[in-house]
Parts: structure tokens; C-alpha cells; sequence
């Protein structure tokens, strides 16, 4: 991905940063700076560091689930609206694309659990005037849930669309699973635009990001379709008569 710079490396996987990301704990480190100074700016920058490791969490479930299958995933990039896992080849079997799906969400419900724990066991502790990690731990725990019911809406290529895909490929065809799959994430997107338009800008980017993957995993589909019928076609060719 163009201007982003590799950070970091864990199990054979680049961590890249998009240039643009680094918008985003500007923009909140000054809301916090402007609430209450010093304090402000670093409680707003460790939720928002605390936010994006769960979201790197998030994609390096879909890089081992997809790891456990062959796939590789040479880098995951960070970007102000999520992460990015870049896998090499899309998975063949719909059972796969489910398993790889589901595996980004489940570490999100697996972080809510640890964090439901932690503030259970610890709440007299963590309680007292000054329970900001306290509060911190509580939204985080709230972010989680909300990524893992975000992430899961039926806009493909977002998890949840491609939780869709697999389902439907286990009944129709891939290419017809995809074009299904593909305009419920499109009308979904347009959605989410009027919704953006009014409430969060940063849902508008989200939209176009899934309105353009749609159409780009659609036309993939086609492509591979054309693909394999003329090899279909090649093979007829080659054993005219079938034998
Ligand atoms: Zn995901």
C-alpha cells in the first residue's frame, strides 16, 4: 500500500502504518489536550493505542486463521478506519473463508472476556476518584463489543459480508455467492454514506472503502469465472471427444 512504512514484525507478519492513521491520534490527543491539558492528551492517545492494538489483535486473527490453511498474510496495515490484512490468495473452500471470517471477531470477543474479567475481579480496586484506567478499561471493553457487532454487518468484503459469501457458496456458485454477497454490501455502503453524512464523517470513507472492495472482489469473480470456463473449454478442446 502506497505511503505506508513498516513498523514493526510479529510471527513473519509486517505491521505497516498508513500515513493518514497518524491523523487520527493527532486529531484525538488534541481533543484531550484541549478537555484537560497534559493528562487529557495522554488518556485520549493510550485509549486510541490501547483501541488500534485490539484492532491489530482483530487482523492478525484473520492472518493465523488464514495461515492455519496456507494463506499467507505478508503485511497488515493500519489505517484511521481499521486495519488491513493483506492475504496472498483468497481462501478456496467456502468453509475456509468462514473460518478466516470469523476468526478477526472472535479475538474481539476474546478481548471482552479478558477485559469483563479483569474489571470484575478488580473492581475494588480500580474503583476510587481516580478510575480513569478504570473508565478506560470500561470503553475499551464497550469498543470491543462494538467491532465485533460492526464488523460483523453483512457488507462485503467487511467480515460479516463474507461470512455471507461462504454461507451462500455452500448453495450457488462462487461467482453467484459473490454477486449476492457483493451488492447487499453495496446497498449497505450507500446506507452507511447517509448515515455518515449526518452522524460520523469517518462512516462516509467507510462506505466508499466498502462500496469500491465490493466491486473489486465482484470483478475478481467474474474473472475468475471467465478464467476457468476457458479452461474448461481448453481441456474440451484438447479430448474432443471426451474420453
Ligand atoms: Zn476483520
Amino acid at each position: 500500500m502506497k505511503w505506508s512504512y513498516r513498523i514493526a514484525r510479529f510471527a513473519g507478519i509486517d505491521v505497516r502504518i498508513h500515513v493518514t492513521f497518524l491523523l487520527l491520534p493527532a486529531y484525538f490527543g488534541f481533543l484531550g489536550w484541549q478537555e484537560a491539558g497534559l493528562t487529557g492528551a495522554l488518556n485520549e492517545l493510550s485509549f486510541i493505542g490501547a483501541l488500534f492494538l485490539c484492532v491489530l489483535l482483530h487482523e492478525f486473527g484473520h492472518a493465523l486463521a488464514g495461515r492455519h490453511y496456507g494463506i499467507r498474510t505478508p503485511d497488515i496495515t493500519l489505517l484511521p478506519i481499521g486495519g488491513v490484512a493483506r492475504m496472498e490468495s483468497i481462501p478456496e473452500k467456502p468453509s475456509m473463508e468462514l473460518f478466516i471470517a470469523v476468526a478477526g471477531p472472535a479475538v474481539n470477543v476474546a478481548i471482552a472476556i479478558v477485559l469483563a474479567a479483569i474489571l470484575t475481579l478488580t473492581g475494588g480496586i480500580l474503583e476510587g476518584p481516580d478510575s480513569t484506567l478504570r473508565i478506560q478499561l470500561h470503553n475499551l471493553l464497550v469498543v470491543n463489543c462494538g467491532l465485533v457487532l460492526f464488523n460483523m454487518i453483512p457488507a462485503f468484503p467487511m467480515d460479516g459480508g463474507r461470512v455471507l459469501r461462504a454461507l451462500l457458496a455452500m448453495k450457488f456458485s462462487h461467482l453467484m455467492a459473490t454477486r449476492v454477497a457483493a451488492r447487499t454490501g453495496q446497498v449497505i455502503a450507500c446506507g452507511f454514506a447517509v448515515l455518515g453524512f449526518f452522524a460520523n464523517p469517518m462512516l462516509v470513507l467507510i462506505a466508499l472503502f466498502v462500496f469500491n472492495g465490493a466491486q473489486e472482489e465482484l470483478q475478481y469473480a467474474i474473472q475468475r469465472q471467465q478464467y476457468e470456463e476457458l479452461l474448461q473449454e481448453m481441456a474440451r478442446r484438447r479430448d474432443p471427444f471426451g474420453i
